[in-house]
């Protein structure tokens, strides 16, 4: 990602340059504890010559979702916002893969560490290029964390509030130092729950299993897509229930998913390898199927898929 960074940001209702989005050091400090946001991928398509959004109402309303469970009053609609990100694109030319993260935080918190109930919300959308890394070969290696996953009653994982990624940055330090790729976190029952900042999936006896939305995961919507794409496309059964951390060492596939991971393929855990420590068939084709489907190659569900019209004229 390096120095790129788009023209324009859209800051509190306009479209304002990069270098004009600015705040007073002074307003550091508990401003992002009780901040919220989310992630969304665009994928440029060369043949098409358009750049489509994935998903992007559903994570809209997840991210009002979000601000609701975090108390963080937000005065902009879904249509609001759907307009201004695809007005953002366009203002920017935005012609490559590309990561889309609306944030909605309280601003002027000095002093009120603590109930920061009825202040007014500022919201931030920021993009930076984000190239896909499906069907390249990416993968990795996977630890078991020492850390457990946040529990329902201690930070409610299902709101991308910043406070909740202190969690997994711990357990994605303490798998880097130990020659991981990447963390599992399990969660207060000792079962599986997720990587930081993606769901976990394994096949095993011919189905896909992972883990329920009780099991302290974020909702993902990869996930919820995955699991879709997986009954209707590749007419595989799917199974969401707790997982054990033995199961993932006798599955014959696991991989993490999210917007970030996209699919991203698991060969060990724990130094067990996966299956026969290659990426497992049912992976490969899931990716296959997903990459058409992000690109626009597949009308099936091209409900999923908002094209920005990167050639129309950008409005305010
Ligand atoms: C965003 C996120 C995911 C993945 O969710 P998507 O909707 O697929 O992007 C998984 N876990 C956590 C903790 C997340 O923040």
């Amino acid at each position: 990602m390096g120095d790129a960074h788009p023209t324009y940001l859209w800051w509190n209702g306009k479209q304002t340059r990069w270098e004009d989005a600015t705040v007073h050091v002074t307003d550091l400090g508990w401003s992002t504890v009780g901040a919220v946001f989310e992630g969304i991928r665009a994928y440029w398509d060369d043949g098409a010559e358009e750049l489509y959004i994935f998903r992007l109402r559903e994570h809209l309303d997840r991210l009002h979702q979000s601000t609701k469970l975090v108390r963080l009053p937000l005065a902009y609609s879904t249509d609001e916002l759907t307009r201004a990100t695809l007005n953002l694109l366009r203002a920017n030319g935005t012609r490559e893969d590309t990561y889309i993260r609306p944030m909605a935080y309280t601003a002027n918190t000095s002093g009120k560490r603590f109930a920061q109930v009825g202040q007014d919300s500022d919201l931030l959308i920021n993009t930076n290029p984000m190239p896909s890394h499906l069907l390249t070969g990416h993968a990795q290696h996977a630890k078991v964390s020492s850390w457990t996953r946040i529990s329902d009653n201690v930070m409610p994982p299902r709101a991308k509030n910043f406070s909740n990624y202190r969690n997994g940055q711990l357990a994605s330090m303490e798998a880097r130092t130990d020659g991981y790729d990447v963390a599992f976190l399990l969660n207060p029952a000792g079962k599986v729950s997720e990587a930081p900042g993606a769901c976990v999936a394994m096949v095993r006896d011919g189905r896909l299993i992972t883990p329920d939305v009780g099991s302290g995961i974020l909702e993902s919507i990869t996930r919820d897509a995955l699991i879709t794409l997986v009954r209707e496309v590749l007419g595989v059964e799917v199974v969401e229930r707790p997982i054990d951390r033995t199961e993932l060492y006798l599955a014959d596939e696991v991989f993490t998913c999210g917007t970030a991971a996209e699919i991203t393929p698991i060969l060990s855990v724990d130094r067990y390898d996966v299956g026969d420590g290659q990426i497992g068939p049912l992976t490969r084709e899931l990716e296959r199927r997903f990459h058409d489907v992000l690109r626009g190659r597949e009308e099936r569900y091209a409900h999923w898929r908002t094209p920005v019209g990167v050639g129309a004229l950008a409005t305010a």
